[in-house]
C-alpha cells in the first residue's frame, strides 16, 4: 500500500508539472500572437513624487496585456514566461521605444524635466547588442538621455559583477540613469550593491505596506541611510497611505510612488493628470 501511495504521489507531481508546462506553452504562444497583433500589449505609466518639493518628477512604464478574451494577465505571470522564451527581447525594446516617445510628447506639452523609468530584464542586459538597442531608441528621439532611467533588479548579480559594472558604466556614460528595483527582496550582498554604479534605490513595497509594523518598518528605516551612504537617491514603492508617506518623509526618503499618488494610467490620460496635479495639496 505504501508503495502504491508513493507511486500515486509521483504521478500527482508529474501531472502538475505537465500542466504547468502546458500552461506556460499556451501563454508563450498567446504572448507571441499578442506581440504580432500589436494591440493587446500596451504601456501604462505611474507617477513618482519628490517628497521634499511635492512635485511629480518621474513616471514608471509598466507593460499591460489584455488577452484574447479581454481579461488582463498580470505582468507577474507573463514577464517570467517572456523571460524564459526570449520574447522579453522584442517586448523590452518595444516598451523602451514607446516610453521614450510618450515622454517626448509630454516634454513638448510643457512637462519638461520629467523622467521616464523603464524596467529592463537581466535577459535583455545579457544580449550583446543591448547598448546599440538603447542608442537607437535614444537617437530616434529628441529627449535627453538624462531623462531616461533603467530599472534593474538584484537578479543581474547572475551576470557577474565585472560584466554588470562595465555595462552599467557604459549606460551611465550616455547620461542614462540606473535604479535598483525591488530592493531588499533579492539575495545580492552589500559588497555587490556598493560596486553597482546606480543612481537610485527603490525600496520594495513589501517593506512599505508594513511601515507601521515593528520588524519590516525597521527595514525601510535602514534602507534610506544605506542608499544615501552609497550615494543613491531612495524611492519608496507601493505607498498607499498618507501616514506611510509622512513616515517616509520623516525618514529622509527622497521619492515615492504608489496608489496614494496615482495608479498606473494609459498614455492618453497622463497630460490631463499632470496638468491637474497640485504640489502639496494636503
Ligand atoms: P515593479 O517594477 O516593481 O513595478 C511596481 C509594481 O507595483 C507594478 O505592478 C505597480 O502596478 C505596482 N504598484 C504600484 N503602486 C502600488 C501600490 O501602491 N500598491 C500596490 N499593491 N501595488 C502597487 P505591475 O504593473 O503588476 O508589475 C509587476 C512587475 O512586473 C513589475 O514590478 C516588474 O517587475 C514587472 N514588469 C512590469 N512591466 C514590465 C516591463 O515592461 N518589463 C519588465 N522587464 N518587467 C516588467
Ligand atoms: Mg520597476
Ligand atoms: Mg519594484
Ligand atoms: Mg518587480
Amino acid at each position: 500500500r505504501a508503495k502504491t501511495a508513493g507511486l500515486d504521489h509521483h504521478a500527482y507531481y508529474s501531472e502538475s508539472i505537465a500542466n504547468e508546462t502546458h500552461d506556460r506553452n499556451r501563454m508563450r504562444i498567446a504572448l507571441h500572437r499578442a506581440l504580432a497583433k500589436g494591440d493587446q500589449l500596451y504601456p501604462v505609466f505611474q507617477p513618482q513624487l519628490d517628497l521634499l518639493s511635492g512635485r511629480v518628477v518621474g513616471l514608471e512604464a509598466l507593460t499591460r496585456w489584455r488577452g484574447d478574451n479581454g481579461a488582463h494577465v498580470s505582468p507577474d505571470r507573463f514577464i517570467p514566461v517572456a523571460e524564459q522564451t526570449a520574447l522579453i527581447l522584442p517586448i523590452g525594446e518595444w516598451i523602451l521605444r514607446r516610453s521614450i516617445s510618450v515622454l517626448e510628447s509630454l516634454h513638448q506639452h510643457g512637462h519638461t524635466g520629467l523622467r521616464m523609468s523603464v524596467n529592463v530584464s537581466s535577459v535583455q542586459l545579457r544580449q550583446p547588442n543591448f547598448l546599440s538597442i538603447l542608442d537607437h531608441a535614444l537617437d530616434g528621439s529628441s529627449i535627453r538621455p538624462e531623462c531616461l532611467e533603467l530599472e534593474i533588479t538584484e537578479s543581474v548579480a547572475a551576470l557577474g559583477i565585472n560584466q554588470v559594472r562595465t555595462l552599467l558604466e557604459a549606460i551611465r556614460a550616455r547620461g542614462v540613469s540606473i535604479a535598483i528595483d525591488d530592493f531588499g527582496t533579492g539575495f545580492s550582498s552589500l559588497s555587490y550593491l556598493h560596486r553597482l554604479p546606480a543612481n537610485r534605490l527603490k525600496i520594495d513595497r513589501s517593506f512599505i505596506h508594513t511601515l507601521e509594523h515593528a520588524q519590516s518598518g525597521r527595514i525601510a528605516e535602514m534602507i534610506v541611510p544605506l542608499g544615501h551612504q552609497l550615494g543613491m537617491k531612495v524611492l519608496a514603492e507601493g505607498v498607499e497611505t498618507a501616514s506611510q508617506r509622512d513616515r517616509l518623509r520623516a525618514l529622509g526618503c527622497d521619492e515615492m510612488q504608489g496608489y496614494l499618488l496615482a495608479r498606473p494610467m494609459v498614455a492618453d490620460d497622463l497630460a490631463a493628470w499632470l496638468d491637474a496635479y497640485r504640489p502639496n495639496a494636503d
